[in-house]
């Protein structure tokens, strides 16, 4: 794994000697110098001077076939960030260009990827935003951290792991779709070994295992193959073709072995042969010769030169059966094809003369800018790196339009993505589709080679329902259907999404009044870019920012500053507001005097109540259960029992009471939590609770709490005494 490798100027400029192609050699050796100059006396993790790791970037980027410029800027690149050298210096001795190239790198570099969630977004985008700007900045950062990543080994280990997924989520995503595989391969390779060193070894050994066994079939097959296009007219082909064995690379290896679960025995094409010829013709002609001369196994046969990955990547690739039985694969392409393959993006350069048209750079640059507008309209950070991810898996499937113009999404894709990579308004106004000429329903998954009819609606009003976020597979769908909905829909938005936060609230025991909603979100709003309430509640309601991952972190504040641990020891809860019982008591004889509820047992509307009339306090109300009251009827005073009243409740007593309740139970932890839980989820306010250990070893939880009327508190009841390790649960009097 190491690279011990070490790179010199001498070796860089008798490279270039070799090459044919133009470089200016003295701009490359001066930029050299300056760069040798800036970092003197700096070393690297590995010991070795700072100039190495340059040298080694320039390196991998003239195997590429970069041009001059950027060159200069791989071996500069670190040295505005790390030395005292400017980028006014740069402009000055080696131009515009590479200046702007070295910047573009430097600010790169202080992107951290992975390092707050809520920067993440803002980070990836401003990788993009470089990319767009000049393809060759990301380009040098990929081989940057190439090389970063061959020498991790001498950095410590935790920053490993976060490099080595950082590699695994971003860069190497962003390689692969600029199609420059060597790069690709290598990244994914590196990271996968620090991500999982177990299953890297696995594969490696498995792969191992008679590797000069299989080396030799492969040089067997190349030898048939080449001795069959040999016995052909001279004139089949305008110049001899390449014929080329090739080993799969560790990780693809383990994706088809861990992620699909397939023997490694049954990956078809952990060795392949290529052939490389110069005309789409001549492809189909050796595929044509190599099924003539081996049996091709049904289904394995695609034809990527007619309909082309979303990476642009072209081929024709079959698997046959070889003498012994042993299928292996045959890639076909020609010589255009095999540089995109290869280098992708970077072929713009290594072919600069030749076949590299200047549209299918445009086309690759027109992904980025597609995922930067995508990105414009998502607020959330996770999203974006899903998108990274998903959105550049190279399992595509290509549909047609009706007209014939291929459009190509990935695997698992539904109608409502194909409409919306038409158009975003073919997505908004799309009611339905056809597929080969047949209706099919909305979360109906296409296919390669269907041909999509989109059914507009008539309706100018006509627009997504939120279902189809649901449905819909790319993100690019999925964020234009959170546009429509943010822009179209903010006021049912609003709702929406309070309403999710009180759900969430609910799920997660959270109770706090309204009121503080604000102060409790403050920090959520911030990190969404949310000035007000409203604002946040329309992100939620449209699907902007994803409840599910802010509710850990509730939970986590409100326990710390809501509650007082397990155990709330007589803190009140909810302030308690001011009641006046006399708009729910009706009394018999005496009006307009003073009521008020006895606090020996608290009456609840619905419970049979009676009036006592007090020495200058006016009525007081108890329960006919109330031992106060009892007691008065046991000592049977007359004078006493004038004093006693018949009151009614009135006919829609709804407001809250007052009363005590008193829960005993066997001790556990979490016990008091979730009795609070319950009065709390049956909208219970507990104006002040304690708790204590009886000298049995059982807890009493004491709670007064305002309630609406006796059947909540009956029903409540019964909730709590479900409770484990409940014995009792009773109203208390006094
Ligand atoms: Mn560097």
């Amino acid at each position: 794994m190491s690279e011990d490798r070490v790179v010199t100027i001498d070796m860089l400029v008798q490279k270039i000697l070799e090459m044919d192609k133009q470089y200016d050699l003295t701009k490359i050796i001066s930029a050299y110098e300056f760069a040798a100059k800036a970092h003197e006396g700096q070393f690297r993790s590995s010991g070795q001077p700072y100039i190495i790791h340059p040298l080694s970037v320039a390196e991998i980027l003239l195997d590429l076939g970069m041009d001059t410029d950027t060159i200069c800027a791989a071996l500069l690149h670190d040295v505005v960030e790390d030395t005292d050298a400017t980028s006014e210096q740069l402009q000055k001795r080696f131009g515009r260009d590479v200046a702007a190239l070295v910047d573009g790198v430097t600010k790169l570099a202080k992107i951290p990827i992975f390092n707050k969630e809520q920067q993440q977004a803002e980070n990836v985008r401003k990788i993009m935003l470089a990319m767009s700007q000049d393809i060759r900045v990301i380009i040098i950062k990929l081989c940057d951290r190439l090389h970063n990543m061959r020498t991790l080994e001498f950095r410590p280990e935790h920053k490993q792991r976060n490099t080595a997924l950082e590699t695994m989520n971003v860069y190497a995503p962003i390689a692969r779709r600029l199609g420059i595989k060597k790069v690709q391969e290598e990244l994914e390779d590196l990271a996968f070994h620090y991500l999982d060193p177990y299953a890297y070894k696995e594969i490696e050994q498995q792969m191992s295992v008679k590797r000069a066994e299989r080396e030799a079939f492969i040089a067997s097959i190349i030898d048939a193959i080449r001795t069959r296009l040999h016995s052909l007219p001279e004139d089949t082909f305008e110049k001899e073709p390449q014929i080329e064995g090739r080993v799969k690379s560790i990780y693809g290896m383990y994706k088809k072995v861990f992620v699909q679960h397939k023997d490694i025995d049954q990956v078809y094409d952990k060795y392949a042969v290529r052939v490389i010829v110069s005309t789409i013709g001549e492809c189909y002609n050796v595929l044509g010769i190599v099924h003539d001369m081996y049996r091709p196994l049904p289904n394995r046969f695609k034809d990527y030169i007619a309909t082309p990955k979303a990476n642009m990547y072209q081929s024709l690739h079959t698997t046959v059966l070889g003498r012994e039985g042993i299928p292996f694969e045959v890639q076909i392409r020609t010589w255009d094809m095999h540089a995109t393959a290869e280098y992708g993006i970077a072929a713009h350069w290594k072919y600069k003369e030749g076949i590299q048209g200047k549209d299918k750079m445009e086309q690759r640059l027109s992904w980025i800018r597609q995922m930067l507008e995508a990105q414009q309209t998502s607020d959330d950070v996770e999203e974006i790196v899903r998108m990274i991810k998903n959105d550049l898996s190279p399992e595509d499937i290509v549909v047609m339009t009706p007209k014939g113009d291929t459009i190509s999404l990935p695997i698992g894709a539904t109608i409502i993505d194909f409409a919306y990579r038409i158009h975003t308004q073919i997505g908004h106004k799309m009611m339905g589709a056809k597929v080969d000429g047949r209706i099919v329903p909305l979360d109906y998954q296409l296919q390669t080679g269907q041909i999509c009819e989109i059914m507009l609606s008539k309706d100018p009003e006509k627009g997504p329902t939120r279902a189809w976020l649901d449905i819909a597979k790319t993100n690019e769908a999925k964020s234009k259907i959170r546009s429509w909905f943010k822009r179209e829909r903010r006021d049912e938005n609003i709702v929406t999404g309070k309403s999710m936060v009180e759900k969430e609230f609910k799920h997660c025991h959270i109770r706090i009044p309204e009121e503080e909603y604000e102060k409790f979100l403050t920090e959520d709003m911030r990190r969404h870019n949310c000035n007000t309430l409203e604002d946040f509640y329309a992100s939620i309601g449209y699907g902007g920012i994803s409840i599910a991952k802010l509710a850990p972190r509730w939970k986590e504040i409100y326990h710390k500053n809501y509650m007082q641990g397990d155990e709330p020891e007589d803190q009140p809860i909810v302030a308690p507001v001011p009641r006046s019982p006399k708009s729910h008591i009706v009394l018999d004889d005496i009006s307009d005097c003073a009521v008020k509820f006895a606090q020996c047992c608290n009456p609840l509307p619905g419970d049979d109540i009676v009036g006592f009339i007090t020495r200058g306090h006016g009525i007081s109300v108890h329960t006919t259960s109330c031992v106060n009251y009892r007691a008065m009827l046991s000592r049977d005073i007359p004078e006493e029992r004038e004093r006693w009243v018949d009151v009614q409740w009135t006919e829609s007593s709804d407001a809250a009471m007052q009363t005590s309740i008193e829960v005993i139970a066997t001790d556990r932890v979490g016990l008091v939590y979730d009795i609070t839980a319950i009065l709390m989820e049956s909208r219970i306010p507990i104006i002040h609770s304690s708790s204590r250990i009886l000298k049995n070893g059982n807890a009493v939880f004491d709670a007064s709490i305002r309630i609406m009327n006796k059947s909540q508190l009956t029903s409540t009841f019964d909730r709590i005494r479900k409770i484990k390790g409940v014995l009792s649960v009773e109203r208390a009097n006094g």
